[in-house]
């Protein structure tokens, strides 16, 4: 399939058989070996794991950031393996939308600033939706903070209008790669029940990668990776919330039934 128009029946998420092995000179490091599992539409998805078990490689994967050495990504039914550069980085604009560690806000703008910037490079062919914009404020508890620069701004504040800016695209999904890893406690507790709202509220679907096993478990679903590998799959709090968790699912499971 060439098209990054979706098929709306299928999975948001399908990851299958993926691996990816990092070369440099004769070394080989195996980052991600044989990865496979799905997203459902509406979904909160964690994946936990210590460092250096391949949780950022596998977000790169999704994020349809680097390539696969083997093994399928499909977002929204459409196969990153298909697609040449130009077709990947549509996809992404217009599907994915990304919150990292370290809020990656421009500094010389406003929030404001911010968010429209990057709305404009989203392409989107309509205007940025001012009354959704207000009412993401509103959910992020930002209001009043957006004409402000990133560095009047606390961390958790900055990271809030990192997810409205994120979230103002409509994206299909929304990856978060340690979203609080830079935030003390308080503002990453603000910071995940923002996008545990943003999942229940708006429906969004969150995959989010954290080593903390305490901020994974907002999720409906918890994948647990070590050595490159899902081990095993884990029900989170958010499950409770229907929010398109199977019900088989439940409980930690054996990976073969990931
Ligand atoms: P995590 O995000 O869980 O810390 P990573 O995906 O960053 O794990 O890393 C998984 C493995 O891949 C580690 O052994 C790491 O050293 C290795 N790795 C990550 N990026 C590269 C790279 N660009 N080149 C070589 N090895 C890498």
């Amino acid at each position: 399939m060439g098209s990054v128009e979706g098929a709306t029946a299928s999975p948001i998420i399908e990851a299958e058989k993926l691996t990816k092995v990092y070369r440099s000179g004769r070394i080989e490091v195996p980052a991600v070996r044989g990865v496979s599992f799905t997203v459902e539409r509406g979904e909160f998805v964690s994946i936990v794991g210590p460092s250096g078990s391949g949780k950022s490689t596998l977000f790169y994967l999704l994020g349809g950031l680097t390539r696969a050495t083997s093994g399928r990504v499909v977002i929204d039914g459409v196969d990153f393996a298909t697609l040449n550069d130009a077709q990947r980085t549509q996809l992404r604009r217009h599907r994915i939308a990304f919150v990292f560690q370290k809020f990656n806000l421009l500094p010389t703008l406003t929030a404001m600033g911010n968010i429209e910037i990057a709305y404009s490079v989203s392409r989107r062919k309509e205007p940025l939706d001012r009354a959704y914009l207000d009412h993401l404020s509103g959910l992020l508890a930002i209001k009043g903070r957006l004409e402000h620069l990133p560095s009047e701004l606390s961390g958790g504040e900055q990271q809030r209008v990192a997810i409205a800016r994120a979230l103002v695209t409509r994206p299909a999904i929304l990856l978060a790669d340690e979203p609080t890893g830079n935030l003390d406690t308080k503002n990453s507790e603000v910071v995940l029940e923002m996008l545990m709202r943003s999942n229940r509220e708006l429906g969004q679907t969150v995959l989010m990668i954290t080593h903390n096993p305490e901020a994974a478990a907002i999720a409906g679903r918890i994948l647990h990776m070590r050595d490159g590998q899902v081990v095993s799959v884990e029900r989170g709090r958010g499950a409770s919330n229907g929010n398109g968790m199977r019900p088989e699912s439940g409980g930690t499971t054996a990976v073969g039934q990931v």
